[in-house]
């Protein structure tokens, strides 16, 4: 049995699918005008587990997952300018070169984060007949009102208005939406936009209301609606999107077909760094690209996700994240030794393990006590070597660590005193002794970094590691090892 926290009804309830043999989850995506932050990706990261824990609990899958392309305003309400087209002034680029590239660096983010592919993925701007077709209904119904600078959601007419919201958005919603003045209530919201008169937008398209273009909760309605049916299964985001986002998604397939549009709603919790919220316009935001220029392996980033419950705030350092990696390579060592050990039945003690391990993710994802127990099988002594490295690529299953591919023969590398890590285009660690891969001047301060280390000249020793650091090298002491990594740049 598989439980779930629904945010619609505030408490945990056992997951029943409407068809058995196919769970549909619709998962709200990227809005491409920027690189994806790692508190973005949070989100990306607990919706591939809650995919294969389904899978692991013999589900087939269909994840539909759009792209917005348009219409998502610089403010979650109805103010401000489209992401995309303030982007691509910004760049000087198309709006659709902006959206191309970076829908491109999502999709190798996700790769290099081991996150599955979605079944369908739906960019908005595709979807404009169809969301023009839904604001019709929605117009017929009589919910709709026009404004000078676009057609509006009549939330007043909808007596369930702001079902997912709790306490806290109850009060504090009241008055909130307030920037656009015409609006007739505060919680009102657009459904088109009208193109600006004094200026001619990127993205347009004629509509029976006027040339312009969807509202930002409108095309998630649409995409999921048309490709999982209503009412589907399982609908996520992040816990930014109840009060706003997702509220206004249900009280549009609501008002049209009279239906809550998903059973289950799902929401992954904040990532913040110590000073507050992690966002593009605090300047604090963190790429997966910056991560590979410190020579972490986004993978890294994944463990320490699964350290704390989706529903769980997460507090990212520098500390926590090195702290991630290493403790992912010991994983990846103690994997590599067991590996070795010969193939032989599995017993009763292993298989409880294993039925453990689904119990424990199937309440509510609880991947931390998943990964405790994980910890804690590797030094069970009742157990065998091969079935601990059994154990550990059952489970893998659900991590996503990589754990099969990341086995590696650390004998060949252990009397070097210089070792190579690179972290490759599926974001995993690789080692090497290949000194080829590494430029001579490099080598000769290690070896002359490694001498004023043995003279206790630890001034000496700082400096020749920032000299490589600002070659591109990033130097770290493992015991008698020393571990060199290049920074990535992509
Ligand atoms: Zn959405």
């Amino acid at each position: 049995m598989i439980y779930f926290y629904n945010t619609l009804t505030k408490k945990e309830e056992e997951f029943k699918p409407i068809n058995n043999d196919e769970v549909g989850i619709y998962t709200c995506g990227p809005t491409v005008y920027w690189f994806a932050h790692v508190g973005n990706l949070r989100t990306y990261i607990f919706e591939d587990i809650l995919k294969r824990v389904l899978m692991l609990n013999g589900y087939k899958v269909k994840h539909v997952m759009n792209i917005t392309d348009v219409g998502h305003l610089t403010s979650d309400s109805d103010s401000g300018e489209d992401k995309l087209e303030k982007g691509a002034r910004a760049e000087k680029k198309t709006v659709w070169e902006v959206a191309q590239f970076y829908t491109n660096r999502f999709l190798k983010d996700i790769k290099m984060l081991n996150i599955g592919d979605p079944t369908i993925l739906v960019k908005a701007t595709d979807t404009i007949k169809e969301q023009i077709d839904l604001i019709k209904i929605l117009e017929e119904k009589g919910y709709t009102y026009i404004i000078s600078d676009g057609v509006y959601f009549d939330t007043s007419k909808l007596e369930k208005y702001g079902r997912l919201w709790g306490d806290k958005e109850k009060t504090e919603l009241r008055g909130r939406i307030e920037e656009v003045k015409e609006k007739k209530h505060p919680t009102d919201f657009a459904l088109w936009k009208f193109s600006p008169k004094d200026e001619k937008r990127q993205m347009e398209w004629e509509s029976p209301w006027g040339i312009g273009f969807p509202g930002w909760h409108t095309e998630c309605v649409v995409m999921s609606l048309e490709n999982l049916g209503i009412p589907f299964d399982i609908h996520c985001g992040g816990i930014d999107h109840v009060s706003i986002h997702h509220t206004n998604e249900i009280a549009q397939a609501e008002a049209a077909y009279g239906k809550m549009m998903s059973n289950y709603w799902m929401h992954g919790e904040f990532l913040n760094v110590k000073e507050g919220k992690m966002s593009k316009s605090l300047g604090n935001i963190i790429t997966v690209s910056n991560l590979l220029e410190k020579g972490i392996s986004p993978l890294a980033y994944r463990y320490l996700c699964l350290n704390t419950h989706y529903r769980q705030k997460l507090t990212f350092s520098d500390e926590s994240l090195s702290f991630a990696q290493t403790t992912l390579e010991k994983l990846y060592e103690k994997a590599s030794e067991l590996a070795k050990e010969t193939e032989m039945p599995i017993s009763e003690k292993a298989k409880d393990y294993e039925n453990r391990f689904l119990s424990i993710i199937s309440n509510d994802l609880d991947v931390p006590v998943a990964l405790a127990m994980m910890w804690d099988m590797l030094k069970d002594k009742n157990i065998s070597g091969y079935e601990k490295y059994y154990l550990l690529v059952q489970f893998d299953k659900v991590f996503g660590l990589k754990i099969k591919e990341a086995v590696f023969d650390k004998d060949e590398f252990a009397s070097d005193r210089i070792i190579i890590q690179k972290i490759t285009e599926e974001g995993l660690i690789a080692w090497s002794r290949d000194m080829n891969d590494v430029p001579a001047g490099i080598i000769d301060m290690v070896e002359k970094r490694n001498l004023s280390r043995e003279n206790k000249d630890w001034q000496e020793s700082d400096n020749i590691r920032n000299v490589i650091s600002e070659q591109g090298w990033i130097i770290e002491d493992r015991n008698e090892q020393v571990l060199l990594k290049k920074k990535v740049q992509i």
